[in-house]
């Protein structure tokens, strides 16, 4: 196996990897990672440009055109998935330790990750020699069939907050397709990606495959949308960074998934079984510390049960303790002070906005003056205009929002500029249908929230939550396109 990381003093030196190999940024710059949980550098990254970013998708054109990824039978595609999905298992710990030291997320958060990106790969392995075109009936002497052909390509930019899942959602079927790829992580958390990519090598991926090009946004991230010899890209992050992209890749027409934030609702009914939805809902907005981009961040309650269930949620919020990922806390820290910040700006403006706060977490107290934490806090009622009913807060803030009736509780759903996902809690299925088909979101769940990691899933947005749909087998139509074959046989 290639050793990736060197040790220079106490920290961590991790090098991109371009054409199967760890190197450095061309500039030989370097970028350092903060550990969330205590805000300490522990290791370092290159900070790569253009100048990178053109090597690595040199390299992924290379393998694409002339190694045998692209062609070799799509069975032996998916063994190499496969194999790549079991060294993700048997290195479950060593992954998980190191995505929850970068991310600041709980240790268990990670470890439920790293299992899922293991579940992508065997999930995508499986489905590589399944995935097959048509035929068309057409009048006389032809006979029309569809090819699904890989992009060639692919570039990947992927957010900070569940690096893995990120990794896995994108490269796994991007890969199952016959792909290549230059994947560019957050800045702010990249190493699992590294380590993944090590493994993938040692899988059998041949090299240029699957490239890291790890750096900044605005650098290497811009170049790799920009790029022309890029032919398809998957972007997950901001709405305002998703335009950025969208508007780079449209210079050269190429086609862009865009997985982007969510403002997404919890409805309770007066006739939910409080009792299953209390730790699931709790857990939809404190799971990551809020920074998930289906997190249940507003939860309208009927107006009928509204002190009954708000003061349910109180008791559970006021218990929830925030600290160091090794910890066993409910969640860890922000990702950074910026988000922290960003986070606690929403907090104080609602209290000086007069914003109730039912109720308010704590950060543990081996966690004090250190790391980016910020305790959760359930605010209600709150304004149907205000920020924390509008705005992705990105952080452990739920706020409540009652309703009168079904009619009421759908407006209210759909009342942001998002539409990711949404949760409805009722004992009363033929209202539980109705309101699925209404609400405008890419996920709704019914008496529940998520299932597992969701890999067989598709997912993705309406309105400002994004276009596209990755997981499930509707992913591998993403990222492939359609080749119609005609024959004339008279
Ligand atoms: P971000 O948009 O700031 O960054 C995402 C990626 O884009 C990073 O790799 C970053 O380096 C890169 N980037 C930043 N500026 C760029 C530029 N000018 N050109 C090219 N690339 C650039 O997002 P984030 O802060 O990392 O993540 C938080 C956001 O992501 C939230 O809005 C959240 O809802 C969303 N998110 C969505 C999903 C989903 O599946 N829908 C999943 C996770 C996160």
């Amino acid at each position: 196996m290639v050793a990736l990381t060197e040790f220079a003093g106490s920290a961590d030196r991790y090098q991109a990897i371009i054409d199967g190999k760890p190197v450095e940024a061309a500039s030989g710059a370097r970028l350092d990672m903060v550990a969330p949980s205590d805000g300490r550098a522990f290791a370092s990254i290159p900070r790569c440009g253009a100048e990178d970013v053109d090597r690595a998708i040199k390299a992924a054109k290379r393998a694409f055109e002339d190694g045998p990824w692209a062609t070799m039978a799509p069975a032996d595609r998916g063994r190499i998935l496969m194999k790549l999905s079991g060294l993700i298992a048997e290195h479950h710990e060593e992954l998980s330790e190191l995505d929850a030291r970068d991310v600041g997320k709980s240790i268990k958060q990670a470890r439920g990750d790293v299992t899922v990106l293991s579940r992508y790969y065997e999930f995508y392995a499986g489905a590589a020699d399944k995935t097959g075109g048509e035929t068309i009936p057409l009048p006389g002497g032809f006979t029309a069939m569809t090819f699904r052909e890989p992009h060639g390509v692919v570039g990947a930019i992927l957010p900070w907050n569940s690096p893995t899942q990120m990794l896995g959602r994108t490269s796994a079927p991007a890969l199952a397709m016959g792909n290549t790829m230059v994947v560019k992580p957050a800045e702010d958390a990249c190493l699992s990606a590294i380590r993944i990519a090590e493994l993938a090598l040692e899988a059998g991926l041949p090299p240029g495959v699957l490239n890291i090009v790890t750096g900044l946004g605005e650098e290497a991230g811009a170049a790799l949308a920009a790029h022309p010899e890029v032919n398809f890209i998957t972007f997950t992050g901001s709405p305002e960074v998703g335009t950025i992209i969208q508007k780079l890749a449209a210079e050269n027409h190429v086609a862009v998934t865009l997985e982007l934030g969510g403002k997404s609702p919890q409805i309770v009914f007066a006739d939910a079984d409080l009792d299953t939805a209390l730790p699931i809902i709790t857990s939809a907005i404190t799971v990551n510390s809020g920074q998930t981009c289906v997190a249940g961040s507003r939860l309208l309650v009927e107006r009928a049960a509204w002190d009954r269930v708000v003061a349910a949620f109180a008791e559970r919020f006021n218990r929830l303790v925030t600290g160091p990922h090794s910890g066993d806390y409910d969640f860890g820290a922000l990702i950074n002070a910026k988000q922290r910040d960003r986070v606690k700006g929403f907090i104080s403006r609602a209290k000086a906005d007069g914003v109730g706060v039912l109720a308010e977490g704590k950060v543990a107290g081996d966690a004090e003056g250190s790391g980016f934490y910020v305790p959760a806090v359930l605010f209600g009622p709150v304004p149907v205009d205000h920020a924390l009913a509008k705005q992705e807060v990105f952080g452990p803030c739920l706020s409540a929002i009652p309703f009168d009736d079904e009619a009421d509780a759908i407006r209210l759903a759909n009342d942001t500029e998002f539409g990711l996902a949404a949760g409805i809690w009722t004992s009363d299925i033929g209202r539980a249908m109705r309101m699925a088909r209404k609400i405008r979101s890419g996920q709704v769940y019914i008496n529940g929230y998520g299932a597992g990691g969701g890999v067989e899933l598709p997912f993705g947005g309406f309105k400002n939550s994004g276009h596209g749909r990755e997981k499930g087998l509707e992913a591998l139509k993403e990222f492939s396109a359609t080749k119609t074959v005609v024959i004339n046989h008279g």
